[in-house]
């Protein structure tokens, strides 16, 4: 084969290569899911380009993984007659990690193995957790349609850096050959094999064959071997709920998702009639990496009648449901629809409704029956959710019903009461949700805007979370109740006050009167306006912003933002 070069990873290759084999020893057959779960998106995109150019399949439709072993050799392959990869793919591919968020996940890794282990399972582990068992791993593949004699041999040790040559491969795919580690020879066996394939690639939805002796002899008077299908190779969400169990859900999971976490729930309808289509929807456990940032990917696969479309289909779901994964399979949109086909249908917008709804009512129910589970997925979700308000104005008050927030009478800061709570516990004239913002829960919590509000035992919510301000100003109010910042105007506490406190206030404005007065001269062009207030009891004055300005939260969040 011609020029063989050698290139060195990608810095951060190099880190999470040393972390995987180290903190994710204890699960490492997870390395077979992972191959396996590549091998079929790869028959997955191959099955969709051809749908454009059936020459790829260059005369072989039956797409298929084929796993094999070598005991004496102490190999593994595994191999797929999809969509393959050129020198380029390889390179960026399998020499990089094109992912958002990498920094960051690398900058919070302790060297705490357990703790690592659970970030990385968040982060995904993917191609290169073939190094736990294999201390050199060989891929060979053809991007189907390019020549037989322009496929490419990626090697590597896993440690600084990879070999690239070309090579001829009369079969389009990808084989990948796991020379299995001094210790691992368990994984060179039929039976170790057949098992770990039933266990994580039952429900995939291509098959994957493992070699069996038969009753016959090779040329060379050994047993004779066949390939054999080892798994179900029908996709999940064809199959009828009552076949499936939970393990068999999960293990789904952690192929469409790349999350190596359990979800934390899901939900699989088949929905007949003016619209036929099959969802099956995951809410994950944990949140991912990149879910502040706007252009990640999202985890909503498209298939028209089985077959995948594309990745990502964000057009059937909201960016405040984005953690959202799964599949959506229709049987009403065309094979050759594209994203921007998909801006445009009336059929998207319903499916896309019916799927808010589905999720919006599971995490309601969820909140109602199992209260904890509720909770875990509000501390990793909720500040996305508060997105919701401003982005789907029809589900508003479904949406607020999910919140949950830490207030002047919750414990600590997790956010744990919910307006219908907080509705409960209003005083006697209370005619509004008080809140207060803040950076952090100490600062919110300390205001000296608060002290009327604890004298008087009325609840204000203490909101933190860079979204809130902005929530609030599109939520606006809740069952009939407007929002008020305790920060701002002239609050109405005449209505929450008894008649002493109103003749005492009465009082206290006319014998204050030449204070005031000075106090206003002194403050001239400072100040809008001074007065007497029964806001505070042990604070001796306090600042205060107009009903119509900006929160101070706001304020600060937009001068830091340069404007
Ligand atoms: P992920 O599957 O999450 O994208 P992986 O680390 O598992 O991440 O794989 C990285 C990339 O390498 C894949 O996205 C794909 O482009 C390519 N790849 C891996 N295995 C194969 C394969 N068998 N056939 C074609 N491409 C592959
Ligand atoms: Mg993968």
């Amino acid at each position: 084969a011609a020029s063989k070069e050698t290139l060195g990873f990608k810095t951060e290759v190099k880190q999470l290569l040393h972390l995987m084999i180290h903190s994710l020893y204890s699960n490492k057959e997870i390395f077979l899911r992972e191959l396996v779960s590549n091998a079929s998106d790869a028959c997955d995109k191959l099955r969709f380009e051809a749908l454009k150019n059936d020459a790829l399949y260059e005369g072989n439709g039956d797409l298929a993984v084929h796993i094999d072993f070598d005991a004496e050799a102490r190999t593994v392959t595994i191999e797929d007659n999809g969509i393959g990869m050129n020198r380029d793919d390889v390179v960026n591919h399998l020499g990089t990690i094109a992912k958002s968020g990498t920094a960051e996940f690398l900058s919070q890794l302790s060297g705490d193995q357990a703790k690592d282990s659970q970030l990385i399972g968040q982060f995904g582990v993917g191609f290169y957790s073939a190094f736990i068992v294999a201390d050199k791993v060989t891929v060979e593949t053809r991007r189907a349609g390019d020549a037989a004699d322009s496929a490419t041999r990626w090697e590597s040790a896993g440690e600084g850096d990879f070999t690239l040559e070309s090579i001829d491969k009369a079969e389009r795919g990808t084989r990948i050959t796991l020379h299995l580690k001094d210790g691992e020879e368990e994984f060179a066996d039929n039976f170790r094999l057949r098992s770990l394939i039933k266990k994580y690639s039952d429900h995939i939805a291509v098959p994957v064959y493992l070699p069996q002796e038969v009753d016959a002899e090779d040329d060379d008077g050994d047993k004779k071997k066949v390939p054999e299908a080892v798994n179900e190779a029908k996709a999940l969400w064809t199959c009828a709920k009552s076949e499936l169990s939970d393990d068999d859900y999960k293990e789904f999971y952690k192929h469409v998702s790349h999350d190596w976490n359990e979800p934390l729930t899901w939900m699989h309808n088949r929905v007949e009639g003016k619209l036929d289509y099959t969802s099956l929807l995951y809410i994950p456990s944990k949140a991912p990496f990149d879910m502040w940032n706007r252009e990640a990917t999202r985890g909503l696969k498209l298939y028209v009648q089985r077959v995948f479309i594309m990745d990502d289909a964000e057009q059937f779901l909201p960016m405040y449901l984005r953690f959202v994964k799964g599949v959506l399979d229709s049987n009403d949109l065309s094979l050759n629809v594209s994203r921007e086909i998909l801006q445009q249908d009336k059929q998207v917008d319903s499916m896309r409704s019916a799927l808010i709804k589905r999720v919006l009512d599971t995490l309601t129910k969820m909140a109602k029956n199992e209260p904890e589970q509720y909770q875990n997925f509000w501390n990793e979700f909720g500040e996305v959710v508060k997105e919701g308000p401003a982005e789907d104005f029809a589900n508003k008050e479904k949406i607020a019903k999910l919140f949950r927030f830490a207030t002047t009478q919750s414990d600590g800061e997790t956010q744990s009461v919910a307006l219908e709570d907080y509705l409960a516990r209003m005083r006697e004239g209370q005619k509004k949700i008080y809140y207060i913002t803040g950076d952090n829960h100490a600062a919110a919590s300390s205001s000296p805007h608060l002290e009327y509000f604890k004298n008087k035992g009325i609840e204000v919510l203490l909101l933190t979370d860079r979204v809130d301000e902005w929530m609030v100003s599109h939520l606006n109010e809740f069952d009939g109740k407007v929002f008020q910042d305790v920060t701002k105007g002239e609050l109405d506490l005449d209505e929450l006050a008894d008649e002493t406190e109103k003749s005492q206030q009465k009082e206290l404005e006319e014998s204050h009167k030449d204070l005031v007065e000075r106090l206003q001269k002194v403050l001239e062009g400072q100040v809008k306006e001074v007065r007497v207030t029964s806001r505070l009891t042990d604070s001796p004055a306090c600042l205060v912003v107009g009903q119509y300005d900006m929160g101070g939260h706001m304020r600060r969040l937009m001068e830091a933002a340069g404007q």
